[in-house]
């Protein structure tokens, strides 16, 4: 009865009702246009936020059956993000509230309905209140309602008429808010609306309805009765019985009034089963009332059973008359087993470090396996506790009882001395153990002294586990009683307390988590440490670690943010990063057990810190001693970046106000341009230029640097330049503009004035063909049209038409743009200025490197200027050439625009290594500067490299200085010069190795840039004679190369350098024995690098031109980089590569030209054959009788993960071996040379950091993905962070159709560059905006023949459809040993791509 009421009133009342259950089916709920049915293993949390967003001021209701224990621990955490928005919940119980009460905690509203009409009037009571004053309610009701305890009247439903009429009516308290509403005004609200819906119902409704048999005065006792129960046969003299519809909020006045003033007892009568904490807050809020009175009343609590719906007389009195403390009535004849929380899925990785840090010692106290032996209270922290409490009084009974038979001389001696030993060992973790079951074996079974049995009976208490209470959603909230416990106890146990909100839903004024920590802080006796495993790995062990060293209790922070099981593992570590950068979550850790040893207690981890932190720390004077030692805090950078972007506002507009007074009477033109890939900003720069060249007062600047109120005020002319992004998004330096046009638009009235002064005009670029389904076309330049109309609708004038660039018209987006640049200064009256002079060219990228002297440019000044994290802008294409990138987080790049700082300027350090060799010293060396100096990781490259990210500007010089101690440099890795020679690792053919790895060094040495820049600036050399004597490149000249130059050398059969990529390749032919090269096969033109639309570009498999001998090999590389220094492309990057100077010229003159500089024509290639483009996975022994082991590393991260400790475990192996490393540019790694006396060791030390990885699919194995976000400047979508995501997926289809074993090549990257060589992958993934890819098919097996386009755009779920029935065809169909790349090709679903003309057709 009480559920189809209330669903009625949900139904009539609600702009959306969302039917949340078990099992919930349309069929099963009562249906209407506005239900939604949600299962509980949908995300609820989600479903509501989109369903109040959609609702915008209308109403939401939530109703629940079957999940009053599950929905609160699924709401709790997000309290905060629903705790003002206008939703009521309403939750069915049976029996036990215990749940359903700890709603009470978060939410300022929560309604109690026994019978169907108290449902029915609290629904009508809850909506009002949720709607009026914008809080969520919570409604809880009786699933199967007793009849009314005042009012047996059946008929009890309002007509939907007069319920309408009753919510329409005013409210006293209106025009509040829920951030505005204190518990006073909420109480007052809920009376004003109790008192009115009596007048429609004409039924007595009161927040407390109270009974008594006699009069008043007589009542001694009061009893509030809160559960499922029937009281009408009552009759016992001098009891007032007291049923509450409201529980929270609550006011001390009105309880003062309605209990008797004559009571000297009250009892409370709650049905809760299992409350975790002693008293519930309706209790506290009761007692805080009746203390007020003098003599107090006795207050004493009582649990009402589930047998117990009628409550009679009798069972009163024995209420009355109990001894008990804590008094029962009724018995809990649940038979059902208590509900085992399960762990979120995310969760699991805290308790996968816990374990792996602490294996056989972590022991979870709270663990929800102990539930079905201990009943749902285990989970609870102070049940925790008390059971910690339990064990440690054990162990130091145990050592007692040790400490008596260490003194009794009769004792065996053997045992004697191992429990001397183990009393001394007893803090020692692993001793303690080793002893512990040393003892218990030597004990045996037949025990007859009474000490020793009961030193049997405590064995489990000889080891020292680790105990941890984890407190989140799963287990029971930790309120500040139970933390004071935790600390006040002084016992060695730890807490991790796990904050799941994540930093985009945070409310402002939550700091509960940072309260936590503070007030452990202050309590000056724990450890404490703020910590966030997708931040920071190694903090997070650390603190872990320290965590349990220390001597007393623990409090450690986590945060994870995520929603639900179905948040993605990069929107956890994207929301992660957002937090830690924004110091919402500093990482830091206290060890006040530091303090006595004389060092610092606190260590900041993270770079910024907030001011609550800030100012507890130097509340406690610590923070002076923190600044002196950390003088960089990240609250100083931010300040003084701040002051530098308004200095140079300011001189930016003295600038125009100079430029003003020399400028032609017209309108002054305000160009605004939003540009991802540079293609609008160099047209709204040019069209500036020329612009002032007509005498124009010209500004331009990029959209989101204009707000709506400046453009408002803005005189002249604006003009408008915007590109397209995504899937049809404003570019990035455009969607804050964008963003509040949108809300403006979406307000309403008087819009249509709002840019009434504006006159405006708009240029968009896009590329039509970018979508090639018919339903996205609208994506094509929406943008632009887009801004074109909504300037519309906020009144501006529009002077021209919409202009709009198509990628694909004959000269691109020029092509319609000069039409409009025509239309333009006509419009401006400039069209018959005449233009004295030359216009300046665009300054471009070759003339940033001829004005650098030799490379220098300012890079020196920038890295010096403390004011900016990064460097000039024309500084970052010249420090490439040093081998580094000037890069941002791009997770963070909006949320810092917002708060107005610059980007988080990081930067990317590639040494170079020809061949991909390095010493385990050198290693050791690198390994150390990642952690000093980086983010802790390093990255195997496709160039056969080590790069290290994350690496601040004030660190760079040391970074650099660092590797060269390390007998490595950064030279010639980047830039346009020779990149990093890479050539084929062949761990069995060592003597081939050694020669093909010379060769990559002489060709490295010969095409080494002879600048001194490098020296000069990055170790403090000195320029000979004091600037006196020029640098001079004899190979590059002061131009370098148009674009940058690849060479790799390959030895078949295996091609895992991918060598027809590259623009210069050599095929090692070796002679019969297998032990020399005998001359190389030469190849050029090799590339992969396209621009998405751009038809000029493709990518292209390297044309072999003939054959060299060993002593001819270095001077070929010479001579045709200078072919394509003197003949590339110097004006178009994108068609700068070698291949296409190539292409350009023929392969004929091409190789003609070669040979007429190398003075002799080359010879008749030899004939050759690959088998394979991948690494040999796992142990193999060299020509030279040495080991050589190659292990996956997945996409060339080095770090330690849950499932592999693989940088500790190199760097174990560094310390002991003898021989190298060698990197594959499949992004692998080879321990190589591992002499016969090391190789158990190492086998050991494969096995302990699981480097030796066992079971991998093929699949993965033959994968490989780019770095992409966060890091790269150039990616478009996700690559190194989601490509094993996918893997997980396609791998199940592969199990399915048995193909787990089987190699298809698979790569990604997350732009058109093409790091990983996509385009010669058999299944090619090629990002063009986040979470949409270019998918390619068909590419050789062995990196021989292109990939094809198969799909202009997919998402995850089209990639899934499309692969699963062609990899099961692909299992059914394909001939013995057929490559899937072959396969798609016969199958006829891409054609063999031949010649790069058929790449884009
Ligand atoms: S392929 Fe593109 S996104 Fe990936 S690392 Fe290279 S440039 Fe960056």
């Amino acid at each position: 009865m009480s559920m189809l009421v209330v669903s009625q009133i949900a139904q009539l009342v609600s702009q959306t009702v969302i039917n949340y259950s078990l099992q919930t089916s349309p069929k099963e709920s009562p249906s209407s246009d506005n239900a939604l049915f949600v299962s509980t293993d949908e995300d609820i949390v989600a479903t509501i936020l989109r369903a109040c967003e959609v609702a915008e001021s209308g109403l939401v209701s939530l109703i629940a059956l079957d999940c009053a224990v599950a929905l609160p621990k699924i709401l709790l955490p997000h309290a905060g993000e629903l705790s003002h928005v206008p939703l009521v919940v309403h939750i069915e119980v049976k029996r036990n509230l215990s749940s359903v009460f700890l709603l009470h905690t978060a939410f300022p509203c929560l309604l109690l309905s026994v019978t169907p009409s108290e449902a029915h009037d609290n629904s009508i009571i809850a909506t009002h209140l949720a709607r009026s004053l914008r809080v969520t309610v919570i409604h809880i009701y009786f699933q199967d309602g007793l009849g009314d305890a005042f009012s047996v009247d059946r008929n009890i439903m309002l007509e939907e008429n007069s319920i309408l009429d009753y919510l329409s009516g005013e409210m006293r308290n209106n025009n509040l808010s829920a951030t505005e509403c204190d518990v006073e005004t909420l109480w007052r609200a809920y009376q004003d609306m109790t008192s009115r819906l009596s007048r429609f119902t004409s039924r007595p409704l009161q927040p407390f309805s109270s009974q008594h048999s006699e009069q008043a005065s007589d009542v001694h006792t009061v009893i509030f009765i809160i559960g499922h129960h029937c009281i009408s046969e009552i009759t016992l003299a001098g009891v007032q019985i007291i049923h509450p519809n409201i529980i929270a909020p609550l006011s001390s006045s009105y309880i003062l009034e309605t209990v008797s003033p004559h009571a000297s007892r009250v009892f409370i009568l709650e049905q809760l089963q299992d409350w975790p904490m002693k008293w519930t807050p309706f209790h506290l809020e009761v007692t805080r009332a009746l203390q007020q009175r003098n003599p107090t009343p006795l207050i004493r609590e009582a649990i009402l059973g589930y047998d117990k719906t009628s409550i009679t007389d009798s069972d009163l009195e024995e209420l009355l008359n109990s001894p008990k403390e804590r008094i029962q009535l009724g018995t809990f004849t649940t038979s059902d087993p208590p509900t085992i929380p399960l762990i979120p899925k995310h969760e699991s990785s805290y308790f996968g470090v816990l374990r792996n840090l602490f294996d056989v010692r972590f022991e979870h106290s709270n663990s929800p396996d102990l539930v079905a032996a201990h009943g749902r209270l285990v989970t609870t922290p102070e049940f925790a506790l008390g059971r910690v409490r339990g064990q440690l009084e054990e162990r130091a009974r145990l050592v007692k009882i040790v400490e008596s038979l260490i003194h009794d001389s009769s004792a065996d001696n053997n045992l004697h001395s191992l429990l001397s030993k183990w009393h001394l060992h007893r803090d020692d973790v692993l001793l303690s153990h080793t002893f512990g079951d040393e003892i218990i074996q030597g004990l045996g079974h037949d025990i007859h002294n009474p000490a020793l049995r009961e030193l049997f009976t405590l064995k489990h208490r000889f080891s020292l586990p680790s105990h941890w209470i984890v407190v989140s959603s799963w287990s029971y909230d930790l309120g500040s009683s139970g933390l004071h416990h935790i600390l006040s106890s002084g016992l060695r146990v730890n807490i991790l307390i796990i904050h799941t909100t994540p930093y985009s839903l945070r409310q402002s004024n939550n700091h509960r988590q940072h309260d936590i920590g503070l007030y452990a802080m202050n309590y000056g006796s724990a450890y404490v440490a703020s910590i966030a495993m997708y931040s920071s790995y190694a903090q997070t062990m650390q603190a872990l670690a320290e965590a349990d060293r220390f001597n007393g209790p623990s409090v450690v922070l986590g945060y994870l943010p995520y929603l639900s099981d179905q948040t993605s593992a990069v929107d956890v570590l994207k929301e992660t990063k957002l937090a830690v950068d924004a110091g919402y979550w500093p990482l830091y850790r206290w060890n006040p057990s530091k303090d006595s040893e004389g060092g610092e207690p606190f260590s900041l981890d993270s770079d910024s810190i907030k001011n609550h932190l800030a100012q507890f720390l130097d509340r406690q004077n610590h923070l002076s001693q923190l600044v002196r030692s950390k003088p960089t805090l990240a609250t100083e950078i931010a300040g003084s970046l701040g002051q530098s972007l308004r200095e140079a506002r300011r001189s930016k507009a003295q600038e125009e106000y100079n430029r003003l007074l020399h400028t032609v009477d017209a309108p002054p033109m305000r160009i605004l341009y939003a540009s991802d890939g540079g293609e609008a900003e160099k047209l709204a720069k040019r069209l500036a230029t020329r612009g002032r060249i007509r005498g124009l007062d010209v500004s331009v600047a990029t959209l989101d640097s204009m707000s709506l109120d400046a453009l408002r005020c803005q005189d002249g002319h604006v003009v408008f330049i915007t590109s397209t992004a995504g899937q049809g998004e404003p570019p990035q330096n455009g969607r804050k503009f964008f963003k509040s046009l949108n809300s403006v638009v979406s307000l309403g009235k008087d819009k249509e004035i709002l840019l009434s002064g504006l006159r405006y005009l708009v240029f968009g670029l896009g590329d039509s063909h970018y979508w090639p389904r018919a339903e996205d076309a609208h994506y094509y330049n929406r943008p632009s049209k887009e801004l074109d109309s909504k300037l519309i609708l906020l009144g501006a004038q529009r002077l021209l038409e919409l202009h709009l660039g198509d990628a694909r018209d004959a000269d691109g987006p020029e092509t319609q743009y000069k039409v409009w640049e025509a239309q333009v200064w006509k419009l401006f009256g400039v069209d018959s200025v005449e233009v004295s002079g030359k216009e300046s060219e665009p300054i471009t990228l070759e003339h940033i490197k001829a004005a650098s002297n030799h490379l220098r440019g300012t890079i020196a000044e920038g890295i010096s200027d403390t004011t900016t994290g990064g460097l000039a802008p024309s500084d970052p294409p010249l420090t490439k050439y040093h081998g580094i990138w000037q890069q941002d987080d791009r997770d963070i790049r909006e949320e810092r625009q917002a708060q107005g700082l610059e980007p988080a300027y990081n930067f990317m350090v590639r040494a170079r290594m020809p061949g991909g060799s390095c010493t385990p010293e050198q290693w050791l060396r690198l390994d150390r500067l990642t952690d000093e100096y980086g983010n802790g990781t390093m990255k195997i490259t496709t160039r056969q490299t080590l790069q290290f990210h994350g690496i601040l500007k004030k660190y760079l010089k040391r970074s650099i200085q660092d590797i060269n101690k390390a007998l490595l440099d950064t030279l010639e890795v980047g830039g346009d010069v020779n990149s990093n020679i890479v050539c084929s690792s062949i761990p069995t053919m060592s003597e081939i190795h050694a020669q093909v790895h010379s060769f990559c060094m002489d060709i490295s040495e010969r095409l080494m840039p002879r600048t001194t820049a490098y020296h000069e600036i990055w170790l403090d050399q000195k320029m000979v004679a004091g600037h006196a004597v020029k640098d001079f490149e004899p190979i590059y000249s002061e131009w370098y190369l148009p674009r940058k130059f690849k060479i790799a050398i390959a030895v078949p059969p295996t091609n895992d350098v991918d060598v027809y990529t590259n623009d210069l390749g050599y095929i090692a032919i070796v002679d019969d024995d297998g032990k020399n090269v005998i001359g190389y096969n030469v190849l050029v033109g090799g590339g992969m690098g396209t621009t998405l639309g751009n038809q000029k570009t493709y990518p292209r498999v390297a044309s072999l031109i003939g054959f060299c001998t060993p002593d001819q090999a270095v001077d070929v590389a010479e001579k045709v980089t200078l072919v394509q220094r003197d003949y590339g492309d110097r004006v178009d990057r994108k068609t700068a590569r070698l291949k296409y100077t190539v292409d350009r010229m023929g392969l004929d003159k091409f190789k003609a030209e070669v040979e007429r500089r190398l003075g002799f024509p080359l010879q008749e290639s030899r004939p050759y054959s690959f088998t394979q483009n991948l690494d040999q996975y796992g142990w193999v022994k060299g020509q030279n009788g040495r080991h050589y082991f190659t292990t996956f590393i997945e996409n060339g991260r080095i770090q330690d993960t849950q499932k592999t400790r693989l940088k500790t475990g190199l760097r174990e192996i560094a310390k002991i071996h003898k021989g190298t490393f060698r990197l594959t540019t499949n992004q692998h790694l080879v321990v190589s040379e591992i002499e016969e006396d090391n190789l158990s060791n190492i086998k050991n030390i494969l096995a302990t950091y699981n480097i030796d990885i066992q079971g991998l699919s093929g699949l993965r194995l033959s994968s490989s993905a780019c770095v992409a976000f966060p890091t790269c400047g150039l990616a478009m979508a996700e690559s190194e962070r989601y490509l094993p995501i996918l893997i997980d997926k396609i791998e199940t289809i592969c199990e399915e159709n048995g193909l787990r074993n089987d190699s298809i090549v698979m790569r990604m990257t997350g732009c058109p560059a093409g790091c990983t060589r996509p385009n010669v992958a058999e299944i090619g993934f090629v990002g063009k905006a986040p979470g949409a890819y270019v998918m390619l098919l068909g590419g050789g097996a062995y990196g021989q023949r292109l990939a094809k386009v198969y799909r202009e755009s997919v998402t995850e779920p089209e990639i899934l459809a499309i692969l699963k029935p062609m990899i099961k065809h692909y299992a059914l169909d394909r001939h013995e040993g057929e490559r899937f790349g072959d396969f798609v090709i016969r199958k006829g679903f891409v054609p063999a791509v031949t010649s790069s003309q058929e790449y884009w057709k």
